[in-house]
């Protein structure tokens, strides 16, 4: 039956409270999430957060503990994973070494009962779209890992699923390819016109490719929103960090007016920043990415020592000392020189202020 919702042919898939425990412990803890048809969704967190498990929870490959999971209005949570009719692509592209490049990516027609000529037909199209059309007689082994994973993907896309499962599909792929398939599994994504999630450990690459991305820790979602979103709001101080918000400030709140509030730093420095939830008057933490805070005068100006500086390639990564306890990390275009004394500044709306319970936690 769910054969029949094919790419184009559903709105979206819906998880509901979805859970999953192994021995008592909740490796899921209720995912909520609604996925649109079309769009691209990372599950973004550190190794044990649970994106594998929830992936493989859409799946079918492992049964939930709780909740459901429904593409428009039919309930597919009880459904094995080949009645789901999803592509998967994983890690190691789970190839035969054995089959040709174009007995692999037919497999699943094959499978599924599908008339020769017809799968000829899918095959050579999937095959186009991944840009492997000379390759079809080929075994895995006599492919790179990058033309490897596009026949993975070419796999995934031959049934035309209407969702694309894909776990840390760049990992075993060197540094310069895993960023030029970034692009080609967009730009497969679209021609596809059907919906993909994509599990990462990697912020940029959950960032570039994402239109949504999902924050994951310890099974529960921490944040849902567009990579600009998660990015210049991180929700939690914890997400702040893994976003690179590497000056994180022990601060006072003076003064809270709805979002912007005034906070004290730790010598007297004050500033302007953003809160991020509601905050009571007294301890909280301010966390500034190092590539927002500017040399020169301005909004939040105050002063400081250069105390090192390690040359990143196009930039600067100062450490400077101000009137702060902390050392503050400054990316910059130019290196203002060791032991020279600058100022500083940072706009009120990249000053991001959390609870002090956060930093607890
Ligand atoms: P990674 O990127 O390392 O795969 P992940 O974010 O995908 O991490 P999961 O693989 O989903 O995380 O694991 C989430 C939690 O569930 C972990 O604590 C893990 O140890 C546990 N877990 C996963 N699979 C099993 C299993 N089959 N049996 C017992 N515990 C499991």
């Amino acid at each position: 039956a769910v054969q029949a919702a094919r790419k184009n042919e559903f709105r979206q898939l819906r998880l509901d409270g979805v859970s999953r425990q192994f021995g008592g412990a909740n490796a899921l803890d209720k995912l909520s999430l609604t996925i649109e048809r079309g769009e691209f969704i990372a599950l973004l967190g550190p190794s044990g957060c649970g994106k594998s498990t929830a992936l493989n929870c859409m799946a079918g490959l492992l049964p939930l503990t709780d909740g459901t999971i429904w593409l428009d209005e039919q309930r597919i949570d009880p459904l094995p994973p080949e009645k789901r009719g999803f592509g998967m692509v994983f890690q190691n592209y789970a190839l035969f070494p054995h089959l040709s490049v174009s007995r692999n990516v037919g497999f699943g027609l094959k499978m599924r009962g599908v008339a020769g000529a017809e799968i000829d037909r899918r095959v050579a199209a999937a095959l186009d779209t991944v840009q492997l059309q000379g390759h079809a007689t080929k075994l895995p082994g006599q492919l790179s890992g990058g033309q490897q994973q596009r026949v993975a993907i070419a796999r995934a896309i031959v049934i035309e699923p209407p969702l694309i499962l894909m776990d840390e599909p760049l990992s075993n792929l060197d540094a310069k390819l895993r960023i030029e398939m970034r692009s080609e599994i967009r730009r497969i994504h679209r021609a596809q016109g059907c919906s993909t999630v994509y599990v990462t450990h990697d912020q940029d690459e959950a960032m570039a490719m994402a239109d949504r991305v999902v924050v994951m820790k310890l099974g529960v979602v921490q944040q849902i929103g567009t990579p600009q979103e998660v990015f210049s709001r991180p929700a939690k101080l914890d997400i702040a960090r893994f976003m690179g918000y590497r000056n994180v400030l022990p601060v006072k709140v003076a003064q809270a007016d709805g979002s912007r509030v005034l906070v004290d730093g730790p010598g007297g420095v004050r500033l302007g920043g953003v809160a991020m939830q509601a905050l009571d008057a007294g301890p909280a933490v301010a966390a500034i990415r190092p590539d927002e805070i500017v040399i020169g005068e301005g909004a939040n100006a105050f002063a400081g020592t250069v105390e090192s500086a390690e040359y990143g390639g196009r930039e600067w990564l100062l450490q400077v000392r101000t009137a702060f306890d902390d050392l503050l990390y400054v990316r910059s275009p130019r290196n203002a020189g060791v032991g020279a004394a600058i100022m500083l500044s940072v706009p009120a709306d990249r000053v991001l202020v959390y609870p002090a319970q956060e930093e607890a936690a």
